[in-house]
């Protein structure tokens, strides 16, 4: 029958077209609804949009400094419709790409909102969809907060900064996650004036609070302004600006705001015998994570749900793994680190700030956490070795390549007392 399939599948973000995708390549027949663009937040208006302006931001700084390597560059500049036109290029790229492989692998995709009847019946535009299975992977949307809705001109949410056609003079960032640190360095790069606001203790609450206090470091010498423990009372519209009333007494002017105070999950039916993966279910909030669910639910890959990295991405990146040192009992867990600049590739890039901390319990690792050019791909290696149950010794006997960041690890495991 036309209308019967194995996997009914609602959202095509990672969780959505890796189920899809993953069902596909053992044969199963499936449906795929998708209300927006193709790709999800992740590809239209998240991971890769923000990283694709994030490269243009790292090459403008790059050339600004480009004389400490003895380069010389006149009359370095920054065309921003240029950047916004390569994101769309990058991203549409992505898109026509996953729209191919979504055809070669017999998906049928159909571009509208779809309803879930019942666990095994879905409706969109009119029509019903016969499933076996129902996945809805439907994503999340920017948290609204009353009394600073969006008005898309000066309340933006991060949808409306990647659509921005000209840069601001001053932007001011209201919280200080994964996504408004990651704004505040693209901004801050192209010599936006910005100024975090965050009602936490540290920046990035989230992650270790060395980590913390060492990007409030570097923010502080790369001249991006933070207040902690601050909340926004009053948001007053003038013509062509906006002004902050903040709980220190301050008033902060800017031309606008990005509020990046976390998202929330996207509405559906929620039913008995359907599966709910991905920025819906209200869990761990990430493109790796979501497409992990999928693999899990589709082709019963496991993954381990504790050991999931976390990475903001910049100059320079932060990643971290496992516990954090404010989650351990002191006295019960053994702490090396080593500042990035104690490594000689680090000084070849004058890449120099930054740490790599790593938390061991019983000679295994329990959390690492690293500030430092690459920690992206750093972190990878920790994640492997402790899913893998590598302990200390196993790791430390492993060859690392000099000159690299990879054997800051060793360096720091050598350090360990
Ligand atoms: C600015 C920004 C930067 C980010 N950067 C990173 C990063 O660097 N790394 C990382 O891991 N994560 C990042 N994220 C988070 C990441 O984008 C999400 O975790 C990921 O997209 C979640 O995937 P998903 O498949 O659950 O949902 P989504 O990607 O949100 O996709 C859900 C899809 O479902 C569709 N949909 C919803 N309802 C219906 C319906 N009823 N019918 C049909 N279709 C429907 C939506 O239109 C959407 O396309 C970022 C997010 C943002 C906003």
């Amino acid at each position: 029958m036309d209308n019967e399939f194995d996997f009914g599948i609602i959202g095509s973000g990672p969780a959505g077209y890796t189920a899809a995708l993953s069902a596909a390549s053992i044969g199963k027949k499936v449906v795929l609804f998708e209300k927006d663009l193709i790709g999800g937040v992740c590809l239209n208006r998240g991971c890769i949009p923000t990283k694709t302006m994030l490269h243009s931001a790292e090459i403008y700084e790059a050339v600004n400094n480009s004389l400490d390597f003895g380069i010389c560059v006149d009359n370095c500049q920054v065309d921003f419709s240029k950047i916004i036109a390569r994101k769309r290029a990058v991203v549409e790229k992505l898109r026509n790409g996953l729209e191919r492989s979504f055809k070669n692998s017999g998906i049928m995709t159909i571009n509208s909102e779809a309803r879930i009847i019942d666990k095994n019946t879905i409706e969109a535009d009119g029509k019903v969809y016969k499933c076996e299975q129902i996945i809805a992977a439907v994503g999340s949307s920017p948290r609204v907060i009353t009394g600073m809705e969006y008005d898309h001109k000066f309340v933006l949410s991060s949808d409306d900064v990647l659509d921005m056609e000209k840069l601001p003079e001053s932007m001011i960032v209201i919280g200080s996650g994964a996504i408004g640190v990651e704004f505040s360095r693209i901004f801050k790069a192209f010599n936006v004036q910005v100024t975090i606001i965050e009602i936490a203790e540290n920046l990035l609450p989230l992650a270790d609070v060395e980590v913390s206090k060492r990007v409030e470091r570097i923010f502080k010498a790369q001249g991006i302004e933070f207040y902690t423990k601050t909340s926004v009372e009053k948001i007053e519209k003038q013509e062509s600006f906006v002004k902050v009333h903040v709980s220190n007494g301050k008033i902060i002017e800017a031309d606008c705001i990005l509020l990046a105070v976390g998202r929330v999950p996207n509405e559906i039916e929620k039913i008995d015998g359907v599966t709910y993966i991905g920025d819906v279910a209200g869990s761990i909030q990430l493109a790796h994570f979501a497409s992990k669910q999928a693999l899990q639910k589709i082709v019963e890959i496991p993954f381990d749900e504790t050991l999931v990295p976390s990475v903001v991405y910049g100059n320079p990146e932060i990643a971290w793994i496992g516990k954090r040192e404010q989650d351990l009992e002191l006295g019960t867990y053994q702490k090396a680190m080593i500042p990035i600049s104690a490594l000689a590739k680090s000084q070849c890039d004058n890449a120099l700030d930054g740490m790599m901390k790593i938390l061991v319990q019983e000679n295994k690792i329990v959390g690492a956490h690293i500030v430092s050019k690459e920690a992206s791909s750093l972190i990878q290696q920790l994640v492997i070795a402790m899913q893998a149950g590598i302990n200390v010794e196993q790791l430390k006997s492993v060859c690392f390549a000099h000159p690299t960041y990879s054997e800051g690890i060793l360096e720091c495991l050598m350090r360990l007392k």
